[in-house]
């Protein structure tokens, strides 16, 4: 029975027993594993009902990554690496090693040699403009084009710049340190389609063409069709659009590819599971699991550029940035042929009096992007509106190649008379887009609205 649990080490048997004695569904996942043994015994890999057993099995695995630790040791980690191989060989996707981030981050074979170094520099001991300089000469050396340095008006690299549009701001999680979050009251919008293209068209009429779509989790309307809906209606105006959406599945990410998105940011918000539980009590993303696997699900799915991120303040910044570092390594190590983006975006304010825990000053997070410059010299380094114009400017002479500008958190803050909709945080950079894009021509960057520009 269930050839395909007999891949690898454990015996069918055990595992077989395991799921009878201690799955309160043992009837219902022994069953499942008949189907799937019997789809791929007659050839249906890929097909819609294999797949949609694949979603089953991920589901199922899902639940036992969000006990693990709690019984069966050997087992349930073995179960959770052939039911990750056996969902993807359903949904006909080319074989792979199982997932394993939750190993990886703890991991220290994963730091390459530039982590090292920059976990090394960045120690409090080290003067920040040994930092600085070598994150500078990073950032030139690989974000210059011969043709740029041969221009003398140009001294520093090309500048993505991008705007975040805000969709909808129904959310049914409780992040305590959120204002969209469920049930504080706040203006509550959720934009149609064609409202959010409203809202895409005024910025490209301020120059973007790149623009990050944003949203709550709010599962009957913020669904994937939703997304994929505004993706290709953007892409068909000739807009390059990317997402920051809650966790989806490999199959849903794999629709929003084929929608036109052409990346996913997505924050693990902290590397710290404790705190993690502490600060998301209620709704999909209690599950710590499902995030932190969200990216390899993406990178599957076909997702060009993953973007990761902590939310500076909600831990100490020596744990999270260091595992984010690791999480990074392994992404890599596994998809070596996608773009891997970062931002540390910091909490400046928080709904009812929400105490950060972990607060930095400018230095530190001066500090820590200079670090993430010199683990990965090549990637892009993103900035958001949260911080002021002064912080960002400075920034950006050190080692940013994409940054936010003339941004609004609300769904349709783009608007004239936008006041009273609810914004996730404040924007503290408050200068318009083409503001900052003077600034930055008069300072010697490239200033570029998309990637390809
Ligand atoms: S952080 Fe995201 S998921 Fe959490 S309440 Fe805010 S919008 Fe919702």
């Amino acid at each position: 029975m269930n050839r395909m649990l007999t891949e690898g080490t454990g015996s069918v048997e055990s595992i077989t027993n395991w799921i009878s004695q201690y799955d309160q569904h043992a009837d219902h996942h022994l069953s499942l594993l008949e189907a799937a043994e019997a789809a791929l015994n007659t050839g249906r890999a890929g097909s819609p009902d294999a797949r949609q057993l694949a979603g089953r099995i991920e589901r199922w695995r899902y639940q036992l990554l969000q006990h693990e630790g709690e019984e069966g040791s050997w087992q349930t980690e073995t179960l959770v690496d052939r039911l990750d191989r056996l969902a993807n060989r359903l949904a006909g996707r080319p074989d792979r090693l199982p997932r394993s981030i939750g190993q990886a981050i703890q991991d220290s074979r994963f730091d390459t040699d530039s982590i090292r170094e920059a976990l090394e520099l960045v120690d409090p001991h080290v003067p920040l403009s040994e930092l600085t300089d070598r994150a500078f000469e990073l950032t030139r050396r690989h974000f210059r084009s011969p043709t740029e340095s041969r221009s003398a008006a140009l001294s520093r690299w090309r500048m993505v710049v991008y705007a975040p549009l805000y969709v909808s701001n129904q959310c049914i999680n409780y992040c305590t340190y959120c204002g969209f979050r469920y049930p504080l009251e706040i203006a509550r919008r959720h934009l149609s389609c064609d409202q959010a293209l409203d809202q895409a068209r005024c910025l490209r009429d301020r120059g973007f063409r790149h623009l990050l779509v944003v949203g709550g989790d709010f599962p009957h309307r913020t669904t994937t069709g939703y997304y994929a809906e505004i993706l290709r209606a953007m892409v068909a105006e000739g807009l390059v659009p990317a997402v920051e959406i809650a966790p989806q599945s490999t199959e849903s990410y794999a629709e929003l590819v084929q929608a036109g998105a052409c990346g996913v940011t997505l924050y693990q918000e902290t590397y710290d599971p404790i705190r993690y539980r502490e600060y998301h009590l209620r709704g999909p993303k209690a599950s710590y699991a499902w995030r932190l696997e969200a990216l390899d699900r993406a990178a599957e799915a076909g997702m060009a550029r993953l973007g990761l991120g902590v939310l500076i303040g909600l831990a100490d910044p020596y744990h999270d940035i260091p595992i984010m570092m690791r999480h990074a390594a392994y992404l890599m190590n596994r998809f070596p042929d996608r773009t891997f983006a970062f931002s540390l975006p910091r909490i400046h304010a928080a709904p009812d009096g929400f105490q950060v825990p972990f607060p930095i000053d400018d230095q530190q997070l001066i500090r820590w992007y200079c670090a993430l410059r010199i683990a990965f010299p090549r990637a892009p380094l993103v900035l958001s509106t949260r911080e002021g114009a002064e912080l960002r400017n400075r920034l950006a002479h050190l080692c940013i190649t994409q940054m936010s500008a003339g941004s609004s958190t609300a769904p349709g803050g783009y608007e004239d008379d936008a006041a009273d909709t609810g914004e996730q945080f404040p924007v503290t950079d408050q200068r318009t887009a083409a503001e900052v894009a003077r600034w930055l021509e008069r300072s010697g960057f490239q200033v570029c609205w998309s990637w390809d520009d």
